[in-house]
């Protein structure tokens, strides 16, 4: 999509930190973290959001939720997954991504 900040970060139009890739997946370092560990998955092609992506493409995304746990040792300590969808959920990239929390306890219920 031509005016989509995450599809200009997946096609490397916009730099970020990335943490994580593979033919499908891209996950960088989310620009205003709130964790010391706080990136952001997404596909690499656009879909607006959960809703939108193809059943069998989402498990792309849960399996390089499990590698990025385990490359960054994050399997003990754990980690908490967000995805905010549409203007309930406080969505503000309408571009398909699952924030991943760490390295601090977080607390429940969300703001
Ligand atoms: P959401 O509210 O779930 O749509 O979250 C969007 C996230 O994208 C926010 O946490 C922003 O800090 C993050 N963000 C916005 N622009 C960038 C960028 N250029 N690089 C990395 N993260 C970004
Ligand atoms: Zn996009």
């Amino acid at each position: 999509m031509t005016d989509c900040l995450f599809c200009k970060i997946a096609a490397k139009e916009i730099s970020s930190s990335v943490v994580y890739e593979d033919d499908l997946i891209l996950a960088f370092k989310d620009i205003n973290s709130v964790s010391p560990f706080h990136i952001l998955i997404i596909t690499k092609e656009h879909y607006r959001n959960i809703l939108d992506v193809p059943d069998e493409k989402l498990i792309n995304i849960m399996k390089a939720i499990k590698k990025i746990a385990k490359e960054y040792n994050l399997d003990e300590s754990g980690f908490r997954i967000v995805n905010n969808c549409g203007n309930d959920g406080g969505q503000e990239v309408d571009h398909i991504h699952f924030h991943m929390l760490a390295k601090r306890s977080h607390s429940w219920p969300p703001g």
